[in-house]
Protein backbone atom coordinates (compact mmCIF):
# COMPACT_ATOMS: atom_id res chain seq x y z
CA UNK A 1 0.00 0.00 0.00
CA UNK A 2 0.87 3.21 -0.11
CA UNK A 3 0.45 5.61 2.49
CA UNK A 4 1.20 8.99 4.00
CA UNK A 5 2.16 10.09 7.31
CA UNK A 6 1.16 13.64 8.24
CA UNK A 7 3.38 14.99 11.03
CA UNK A 8 6.59 13.93 11.50
CA UNK A 9 6.67 14.36 15.25
CA UNK A 10 7.15 11.38 17.77
CA UNK A 11 4.11 9.55 16.53
CA UNK A 12 4.50 10.21 13.45
CA UNK A 13 8.21 8.78 12.48
CA UNK A 14 7.43 5.97 14.37
CA UNK A 15 4.28 5.14 12.56
CA UNK A 16 6.18 5.89 8.98
CA UNK A 17 9.23 3.84 9.69
CA UNK A 18 7.22 0.36 11.13
CA UNK A 19 5.47 0.60 8.21
CA UNK A 20 7.92 0.99 5.87
CA UNK A 21 9.48 -1.96 7.80
CA UNK A 22 6.00 -3.88 6.49
CA UNK A 23 7.01 -2.89 2.66
CA UNK A 24 4.58 -0.15 2.33
CA UNK A 25 5.66 2.73 0.44
CA UNK A 26 5.24 5.48 3.18
CA UNK A 27 5.45 9.18 3.08
CA UNK A 28 6.00 11.24 5.85
CA UNK A 29 4.80 14.90 5.60
CA UNK A 30 5.18 17.75 8.12
CA UNK A 31 4.89 21.57 7.46
CA UNK A 32 8.55 22.12 9.61
CA UNK A 33 11.06 22.14 6.09
CA UNK A 34 14.14 21.88 8.84
CA UNK A 35 12.50 18.17 10.34
CA UNK A 36 12.00 17.29 6.95
CA UNK A 37 16.18 17.68 5.89
CA UNK A 38 17.24 16.33 9.21
CA UNK A 39 14.97 12.97 8.89
CA UNK A 40 15.91 12.61 4.88
CA UNK A 41 19.59 12.90 6.15
CA UNK A 42 18.73 10.08 8.22
CA UNK A 43 18.71 11.70 11.57
CA UNK A 44 15.96 11.88 14.23
CA UNK A 45 15.25 14.80 15.89
CA UNK A 46 14.51 13.15 19.02
CA UNK A 47 16.27 10.27 21.05
CA UNK A 48 13.95 6.68 20.78
CA UNK A 49 16.04 3.37 20.84
CA UNK A 50 15.95 1.41 17.49
CA UNK A 51 14.18 4.18 15.35
CA UNK A 52 17.39 5.91 13.86
CA UNK A 53 18.52 2.27 12.44
CA UNK A 54 14.71 1.32 11.24
CA UNK A 55 14.57 4.93 9.30
CA UNK A 56 17.96 4.65 7.80
CA UNK A 57 16.69 1.17 6.85
CA UNK A 58 14.19 2.38 5.08
CA UNK A 59 15.58 5.35 3.57
CA UNK A 60 18.10 3.23 1.65
CA UNK A 61 15.49 0.89 0.65
CA UNK A 62 13.56 3.40 -0.91
CA UNK A 63 10.40 2.83 1.16
CA UNK A 64 9.95 6.11 2.95
CA UNK A 65 10.40 9.04 2.12
CA UNK A 66 10.31 12.87 3.82
CA UNK A 67 8.65 15.35 1.83
CA UNK A 68 6.89 19.19 2.72
CA UNK A 69 4.55 18.13 -0.55
CA UNK A 70 0.63 17.69 0.06
CA UNK A 71 0.70 16.77 -3.90
CA UNK A 72 3.94 14.46 -4.19
CA UNK A 73 2.55 12.65 -1.28
CA UNK A 74 -1.45 12.41 -0.73
CA UNK A 75 -1.79 12.37 -4.48
CA UNK A 76 -0.38 8.21 -4.50
CA UNK A 77 -1.75 7.23 -1.37
CA UNK A 78 -4.62 4.71 -0.51
CA UNK A 79 -3.91 5.55 3.68
CA UNK A 80 -3.27 8.98 4.85
CA UNK A 81 -2.84 8.64 8.42
CA UNK A 82 -3.06 12.66 10.68
CA UNK A 83 -0.54 12.06 13.46
CA UNK A 84 0.00 15.89 13.94
CA UNK A 85 -0.04 17.77 17.62
CA UNK A 86 -3.15 18.40 19.50
CA UNK A 87 -2.04 20.40 22.40
CA UNK A 88 -4.39 21.83 24.95
CA UNK A 89 -6.36 24.79 23.98
CA UNK A 90 -6.43 27.82 26.81
CA UNK A 91 -9.88 26.37 28.39
CA UNK A 92 -8.02 23.03 28.33
CA UNK A 93 -10.16 21.50 25.41
CA UNK A 94 -7.92 19.85 22.74
CA UNK A 95 -6.69 22.16 20.30
CA UNK A 96 -7.44 21.08 16.51
CA UNK A 97 -6.15 23.57 14.91
CA UNK A 98 -3.47 21.43 13.24
CA UNK A 99 -5.62 18.57 12.60
CA UNK A 100 -7.93 20.72 9.94
CA UNK A 101 -4.95 22.78 8.58
CA UNK A 102 -3.37 19.21 7.58
CA UNK A 103 -7.00 18.43 6.65
CA UNK A 104 -7.17 21.52 4.81
CA UNK A 105 -4.04 20.62 2.91
CA UNK A 106 -4.78 17.02 1.78
CA UNK A 107 -7.83 17.04 1.13
CA UNK A 108 -7.29 18.74 -2.91
CA UNK A 109 -5.10 16.36 -3.65
CA UNK A 110 -6.79 12.98 -1.92
CA UNK A 111 -7.06 10.07 -4.45
CA UNK A 112 -10.79 8.46 -5.34
CA UNK A 113 -11.64 6.07 -2.47
CA UNK A 114 -8.46 6.72 -0.11
CA UNK A 115 -9.09 6.27 3.53
CA UNK A 116 -8.21 9.99 5.58
CA UNK A 117 -7.33 7.81 9.60
CA UNK A 118 -6.74 9.93 12.30
CA UNK A 119 -4.59 8.86 14.52
CA UNK A 120 -3.67 12.14 16.38
CA UNK A 121 -5.40 12.05 19.99
CA UNK A 122 -8.47 13.58 19.25
CA UNK A 123 -12.51 14.12 21.36
CA UNK A 124 -15.29 11.59 20.01
CA UNK A 125 -16.99 13.81 17.00
CA UNK A 126 -14.22 14.95 15.32
CA UNK A 127 -14.41 12.52 12.15
CA UNK A 128 -18.08 14.26 11.49
CA UNK A 129 -16.13 17.79 11.20
CA UNK A 130 -13.31 16.13 9.21
CA UNK A 131 -15.57 14.93 7.12
CA UNK A 132 -17.05 17.85 6.14
CA UNK A 133 -13.97 19.86 5.91
CA UNK A 134 -12.68 17.36 3.17
CA UNK A 135 -15.91 17.59 0.80
CA UNK A 136 -15.65 21.27 0.75
CA UNK A 137 -12.13 20.47 -0.66
CA UNK A 138 -12.51 17.57 -3.18
CA UNK A 139 -15.35 15.43 -5.59
CA UNK A 140 -13.61 12.36 -4.54
CA UNK A 141 -15.46 9.64 -2.57
CA UNK A 142 -13.70 9.12 0.46
CA UNK A 143 -13.74 7.64 4.08
CA UNK A 144 -12.70 8.74 7.52
CA UNK A 145 -11.36 6.45 10.10
CA UNK A 146 -10.21 6.70 13.96
CA UNK A 147 -6.79 4.85 14.52
CA UNK A 148 -5.59 5.87 18.20
CA UNK A 149 -1.92 5.50 19.17
CA UNK A 150 -1.01 3.97 22.53
CA UNK A 151 2.78 3.42 21.79
CA UNK A 152 5.30 4.79 25.29
CA UNK A 153 7.82 7.24 24.76
CA UNK A 154 11.02 5.04 25.03
CA UNK A 155 9.57 1.56 24.19
CA UNK A 156 7.72 3.54 21.15
CA UNK A 157 9.50 0.99 18.03
CA UNK A 158 8.59 -2.21 20.10
CA UNK A 159 5.17 -1.50 21.36
CA UNK A 160 3.86 -0.29 17.50
CA UNK A 161 5.32 -3.37 16.45
CA UNK A 162 3.39 -5.23 18.65
CA UNK A 163 1.08 -3.35 20.50
CA UNK A 164 -1.41 -4.64 22.84
CA UNK A 165 -4.20 -4.12 20.56
CA UNK A 166 -5.15 -1.96 17.56
CA UNK A 167 -8.09 -0.42 17.30
CA UNK A 168 -10.11 0.70 14.53
CA UNK A 169 -12.84 3.28 14.69
CA UNK A 170 -14.90 3.45 11.50
CA UNK A 171 -18.18 2.98 10.27
CA UNK A 172 -17.57 1.95 6.86
CA UNK A 173 -16.82 -2.05 5.73
CA UNK A 174 -14.07 0.03 3.46
CA UNK A 175 -11.96 1.90 5.00
CA UNK A 176 -12.41 -1.05 7.86
CA UNK A 177 -10.93 -3.65 5.47
CA UNK A 178 -7.94 -1.43 4.42
CA UNK A 179 -6.83 -0.88 7.60
CA UNK A 180 -7.34 -4.58 8.44
CA UNK A 181 -5.15 -4.97 5.77
CA UNK A 182 -2.42 -1.89 6.78
CA UNK A 183 -2.31 -4.42 10.47
CA UNK A 184 -2.00 -7.46 9.20
CA UNK A 185 1.73 -7.85 9.70
CA UNK A 186 1.30 -6.97 13.45
CA UNK A 187 0.40 -10.18 15.96
CA UNK A 188 -2.81 -8.95 17.89
CA UNK A 189 -6.14 -8.40 18.77
CA UNK A 190 -7.68 -5.64 16.10
CA UNK A 191 -11.25 -4.27 17.82
CA UNK A 192 -13.32 -2.50 15.41
CA UNK A 193 -15.63 -0.13 16.85
CA UNK A 194 -17.74 3.26 16.04
CA UNK A 195 -15.04 5.88 15.44
CA UNK A 196 -16.47 8.19 19.22
CA UNK A 197 -15.59 5.03 20.77
CA UNK A 198 -12.14 4.24 19.59
CA UNK A 199 -11.51 8.02 20.12
CA UNK A 200 -13.05 7.66 23.70
CA UNK A 201 -10.73 4.60 24.34
CA UNK A 202 -7.57 6.45 23.59
CA UNK A 203 -8.62 8.89 26.71
CA UNK A 204 -9.93 6.27 28.75
CA UNK A 205 -6.52 4.09 28.84
CA UNK A 206 -4.42 7.42 30.13
CA UNK A 207 -6.81 8.54 32.25
CA UNK A 208 -6.91 5.61 34.07
CA UNK A 209 -3.06 5.25 34.15
CA UNK A 210 -2.99 8.78 35.38
CA UNK A 211 -6.14 8.06 38.22
CA UNK A 212 -3.97 4.97 39.13
CA UNK A 213 -0.73 7.16 39.88
CA UNK A 214 -2.54 9.45 41.79
CA UNK A 215 -4.41 7.26 43.83
CA UNK A 216 -1.11 6.07 44.71
CA UNK A 217 0.47 9.06 45.12
CA UNK A 218 -2.15 10.26 47.62
CA UNK A 219 -1.60 6.60 49.52
CA UNK A 220 1.93 7.52 49.84
CA UNK A 221 0.96 10.84 51.31
CA UNK A 222 -1.20 8.82 54.00
CA UNK A 223 1.76 6.19 54.54
CA UNK A 224 3.94 8.69 55.37
CA UNK A 225 2.02 10.00 58.14
CA UNK A 226 1.04 6.28 59.37
CA UNK A 227 3.94 4.61 58.96
CA UNK A 228 3.30 2.22 56.63
CA UNK A 229 5.52 1.66 53.68
CA UNK A 230 4.12 1.52 49.97
CA UNK A 231 6.17 -0.80 48.70
CA UNK A 232 4.47 -2.87 51.04
CA UNK A 233 0.96 -1.77 50.57
CA UNK A 234 1.55 -2.56 46.51
CA UNK A 235 3.10 -5.69 47.69
CA UNK A 236 -0.80 -7.08 49.50
CA UNK A 237 -2.67 -4.98 47.44
CA UNK A 238 -1.20 -6.52 44.16
CA UNK A 239 -2.14 -10.31 44.73
CA UNK A 240 -5.54 -9.40 44.28
CA UNK A 241 -5.62 -9.90 40.56
CA UNK A 242 -8.37 -7.41 40.55
CA UNK A 243 -5.79 -4.58 41.40
CA UNK A 244 -2.25 -6.47 40.28
CA UNK A 245 0.82 -5.72 40.82
CA UNK A 246 1.81 -3.91 37.83
CA UNK A 247 2.19 -0.16 36.83
CA UNK A 248 1.91 1.02 40.70
CA UNK A 249 4.70 4.36 40.78
CA UNK A 250 4.57 6.57 43.48
CA UNK A 251 6.15 9.66 42.71
CA UNK A 252 6.16 13.17 42.06
CA UNK A 253 3.72 13.44 39.23
CA UNK A 254 2.55 12.05 36.28
CA UNK A 255 4.19 13.73 33.22
CA UNK A 256 5.07 13.39 29.40
CA UNK A 257 3.21 14.42 26.17
CA UNK A 258 0.23 12.78 27.14
CA UNK A 259 -1.29 12.14 30.51
CA UNK A 260 -1.25 15.48 31.75
CA UNK A 261 -3.17 16.89 28.35
CA UNK A 262 -5.24 14.38 28.14
CA UNK A 263 -6.62 14.48 31.72
CA UNK A 264 -7.07 17.94 31.09
CA UNK A 265 -8.77 17.62 27.82
CA UNK A 266 -11.47 15.21 29.72
CA UNK A 267 -11.55 17.49 32.73
CA UNK A 268 -12.12 20.72 30.44
CA UNK A 269 -14.96 18.55 28.31
CA UNK A 270 -16.48 17.61 31.36
CA UNK A 271 -16.39 20.88 32.84
CA UNK A 272 -17.84 22.23 29.67
CA UNK A 273 -20.75 20.04 29.61
CA UNK A 274 -21.54 20.68 33.08
CA UNK A 275 -19.87 17.64 35.37
CA UNK A 276 -17.75 20.20 37.36
CA UNK A 277 -17.45 17.52 40.35
CA UNK A 278 -16.07 15.09 37.87
CA UNK A 279 -12.96 12.61 38.82
CA UNK A 280 -11.25 13.40 36.40
CA UNK A 281 -11.06 17.34 37.14
CA UNK A 282 -10.09 16.21 41.02
CA UNK A 283 -6.95 14.09 39.29
CA UNK A 284 -5.71 16.71 37.13
CA UNK A 285 -5.96 19.74 39.93
CA UNK A 286 -4.26 17.04 42.69
CA UNK A 287 -1.19 16.23 40.25
CA UNK A 288 -0.61 19.66 38.93
CA UNK A 289 -1.02 20.53 42.68
CA UNK A 290 1.96 17.81 43.61
CA UNK A 291 4.94 18.71 42.88
CA UNK A 292 4.75 22.09 44.70
CA UNK A 293 3.08 20.58 47.44
CA UNK A 294 6.49 18.04 47.30
CA UNK A 295 8.93 20.26 47.55
CA UNK A 296 7.48 22.54 50.05
CA UNK A 297 7.35 19.54 52.22
CA UNK A 298 11.03 18.71 51.62
CA UNK A 299 12.04 22.13 52.34
CA UNK A 300 10.91 21.79 56.29
CA UNK A 301 13.18 18.76 56.19
CA UNK A 302 16.36 19.84 54.40
CA UNK A 303 16.08 23.07 56.36
CA UNK A 304 14.50 25.28 53.52
CA UNK A 305 16.56 25.91 50.16
CA UNK A 306 17.93 29.00 50.23
CA UNK A 307 21.69 28.50 49.36
CA UNK A 308 21.77 24.88 48.91
CA UNK A 309 23.52 23.03 46.52
CA UNK A 310 21.01 20.88 44.97
CA UNK A 311 21.49 17.85 42.13
CA UNK A 312 18.77 16.74 40.18
CA UNK A 313 19.28 13.86 38.26
CA UNK A 314 17.36 13.37 35.32
CA UNK A 315 15.96 16.17 32.98
CA UNK A 316 13.37 13.89 31.20
CA UNK A 317 10.10 13.21 31.72
CA UNK A 318 11.42 8.98 31.79
CA UNK A 319 14.24 6.71 31.05
CA UNK A 320 15.00 6.12 27.65
CA UNK A 321 13.67 8.94 26.19
CA UNK A 322 15.09 13.05 25.90
CA UNK A 323 11.34 14.38 26.00
CA UNK A 324 10.90 17.11 28.65
CA UNK A 325 7.25 17.49 28.03
CA UNK A 326 5.67 17.94 31.64
CA UNK A 327 8.95 16.43 32.81
CA UNK A 328 9.16 16.63 36.86
CA UNK A 329 12.01 18.70 35.94
CA UNK A 330 10.06 21.47 34.39
CA UNK A 331 8.67 21.50 37.65
CA UNK A 332 11.61 21.42 39.92
CA UNK A 333 13.96 23.38 38.50
CA UNK A 334 12.39 26.43 38.29
CA UNK A 335 10.98 25.83 41.79
CA UNK A 336 14.41 25.75 42.99
CA UNK A 337 15.85 28.54 40.77
CA UNK A 338 12.97 31.14 42.64
CA UNK A 339 13.75 29.61 46.16
CA UNK A 340 17.38 30.95 44.98
CA UNK A 341 18.86 27.17 45.42
CA UNK A 342 22.05 26.65 43.33
CA UNK A 343 21.47 23.66 40.73
CA UNK A 344 23.12 21.32 39.63
CA UNK A 345 21.93 18.76 36.89
CA UNK A 346 22.86 15.26 35.24
CA UNK A 347 20.82 13.47 32.23
CA UNK A 348 22.77 10.96 30.21
CA UNK A 349 21.03 12.53 27.35
CA UNK A 350 18.76 15.10 27.81
CA UNK A 351 21.28 18.12 28.90
CA UNK A 352 21.37 19.56 25.42
CA UNK A 353 17.59 19.72 25.12
CA UNK A 354 17.15 21.31 28.50
CA UNK A 355 19.69 24.41 27.02
CA UNK A 356 17.77 24.63 23.84
CA UNK A 357 14.45 24.71 25.56
CA UNK A 358 14.94 26.35 28.93
CA UNK A 359 17.61 28.81 28.67
CA UNK A 360 16.46 30.74 31.18
CA UNK A 361 17.17 28.25 33.96
CA UNK A 362 20.00 28.77 36.09
CA UNK A 363 21.41 25.32 36.05
CA UNK A 364 25.29 23.87 36.20
CA UNK A 365 25.00 21.09 33.35
CA UNK A 366 27.38 18.15 34.75
CA UNK A 367 27.76 15.30 32.38
CA UNK A 368 29.28 12.54 35.11
CA UNK A 369 26.27 11.36 37.80
CA UNK A 370 28.98 11.76 40.80
CA UNK A 371 30.80 14.76 39.82
CA UNK A 372 27.27 15.95 39.40
CA UNK A 373 26.58 14.83 42.63
CA UNK A 374 29.99 15.90 44.37
CA UNK A 375 29.44 18.90 47.43
CA UNK A 376 26.11 18.98 47.15
CA UNK A 377 23.65 19.08 50.04
CA UNK A 378 20.50 17.69 48.22
CA UNK A 379 20.18 14.73 45.68
CA UNK A 380 16.90 14.88 44.10
CA UNK A 381 16.40 11.05 41.92
CA UNK A 382 14.17 12.48 39.47
CA UNK A 383 13.84 9.62 36.27
CA UNK A 384 15.15 5.96 36.93
CA UNK A 385 17.49 5.93 33.99
CA UNK A 386 19.30 2.78 34.08
CA UNK A 387 22.64 4.97 34.77
CA UNK A 388 20.88 6.56 38.02
CA UNK A 389 19.84 3.24 39.49
CA UNK A 390 22.79 1.76 40.27
CA UNK A 391 24.84 4.40 41.92
CA UNK A 392 27.07 2.72 44.59
CA UNK A 393 25.17 4.15 47.84
CA UNK A 394 28.69 4.63 49.67
CA UNK A 395 30.04 7.25 46.97
CA UNK A 396 27.04 8.95 46.56
CA UNK A 397 26.95 9.20 50.71
CA UNK A 398 30.55 9.84 50.26
CA UNK A 399 30.43 12.63 47.70
CA UNK A 400 27.49 14.88 49.34
CA UNK A 401 28.05 16.84 51.98
CA UNK A 402 28.50 15.73 55.60
CA UNK A 403 24.58 15.25 56.69
CA UNK A 404 23.18 16.01 53.60
CA UNK A 405 19.84 14.63 51.92
CA UNK A 406 18.87 12.09 49.16
CA UNK A 407 15.30 12.65 48.07
CA UNK A 408 14.50 9.33 45.44
CA UNK A 409 11.12 10.58 43.95
CA UNK A 410 11.26 7.11 42.47
CA UNK A 411 12.08 4.88 45.30
CA UNK A 412 14.86 3.34 43.32
CA UNK A 413 17.12 2.94 46.30
CA UNK A 414 14.06 2.11 49.39
CA UNK A 415 14.96 -1.17 49.93
CA UNK A 416 18.18 0.40 50.80
CA UNK A 417 17.00 3.25 52.13
CA UNK A 418 19.05 2.20 55.61
CA UNK A 419 22.62 2.26 54.51
CA UNK A 420 22.63 6.00 53.48
CA UNK A 421 21.24 6.48 57.24
CA UNK A 422 24.21 4.11 58.22
CA UNK A 423 26.72 6.91 56.22
CA UNK A 424 24.76 9.96 58.21
CA UNK A 425 22.74 10.82 54.92
CA UNK A 426 18.90 11.64 55.08
CA UNK A 427 17.05 8.75 52.92
CA UNK A 428 13.53 10.52 51.44
CA UNK A 429 11.20 8.31 49.53
CA UNK A 430 8.06 8.66 48.57
CA UNK A 431 5.38 6.52 50.85
CA UNK A 432 7.89 5.83 53.28
CA UNK A 433 9.25 6.32 56.38
P1 LIG B 1 4.66 16.27 17.99
O1 LIG B 1 4.33 17.60 18.51
O2 LIG B 1 5.96 15.60 18.38
O3 LIG B 1 4.64 16.30 16.40
C1 LIG B 1 3.61 16.88 15.64
C2 LIG B 1 4.16 17.20 14.25
O4 LIG B 1 3.09 17.65 13.44
C3 LIG B 1 5.22 18.31 14.25
O5 LIG B 1 6.40 17.85 13.61
C4 LIG B 1 4.56 19.44 13.43
O6 LIG B 1 5.47 20.19 12.66
C5 LIG B 1 3.61 18.64 12.55
N1 LIG B 1 2.53 19.42 11.97
C6 LIG B 1 1.75 20.37 12.57
N2 LIG B 1 0.88 20.86 11.68
C7 LIG B 1 1.08 20.22 10.50
C8 LIG B 1 0.48 20.28 9.22
N3 LIG B 1 -0.53 21.11 8.97
N4 LIG B 1 0.95 19.48 8.24
C9 LIG B 1 1.99 18.63 8.47
N5 LIG B 1 2.59 18.53 9.66
C10 LIG B 1 2.15 19.30 10.68
O7 LIG B 1 3.44 15.35 18.39
P2 LIG B 1 3.44 13.79 18.84
O8 LIG B 1 4.00 13.64 20.21
O9 LIG B 1 3.98 12.97 17.74
O10 LIG B 1 1.87 13.56 18.97
C11 LIG B 1 1.03 13.55 17.83
C12 LIG B 1 -0.36 13.11 18.27
O11 LIG B 1 -0.32 11.77 18.76
C13 LIG B 1 -0.96 13.97 19.38
O12 LIG B 1 -2.34 14.06 19.19
C14 LIG B 1 -0.66 13.16 20.63
O13 LIG B 1 -1.58 13.42 21.66
C15 LIG B 1 -0.82 11.74 20.12
N6 LIG B 1 -0.04 10.72 20.83
C16 LIG B 1 1.24 10.99 21.23
C17 LIG B 1 1.97 10.00 21.89
C18 LIG B 1 3.39 10.27 22.36
O14 LIG B 1 3.89 9.47 23.15
N7 LIG B 1 4.04 11.33 21.94
C19 LIG B 1 1.39 8.74 22.15
C20 LIG B 1 0.10 8.49 21.69
C21 LIG B 1 -0.62 9.50 21.04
Amino acid sequence: MTITVIGTGFVGVVSSAVLASFGNRVYGLDIDVKKIASLTSGTIPFFEPGLEEMVKNSLAKGDLTFTTSYQEAVSDSDVVIIAVGTPSAPDGQADLKFVFAAIESLAPHLKNDAVVAIKSTVPPGTNAKVEKLITNHTQVTFHTASLPEFLKEGSAVQDTLKPDRVVIGAKDAFAIDILKELHKPIVAPVVVMSPESAQMCKYAANAYLATRITFINQLSNLCEVNGASILEVIEGIGYDRRVGQHYWYPGLAYGGSCFPKDVKELAAYSKAIGQDGNLLVKIDELNEQRPKELMDKYAEKVGGWENKVVTVLGLSFKPNTDDMREAPSTKVVPYLNSKNARVKAYDPITIPVAQKLYPSWNVEYISDPIQAISGSDVTLLLVEWPTLISLPIETICSQMKPGATFIDTRNQYAEKRQEFRSFGVQYIGVGLL
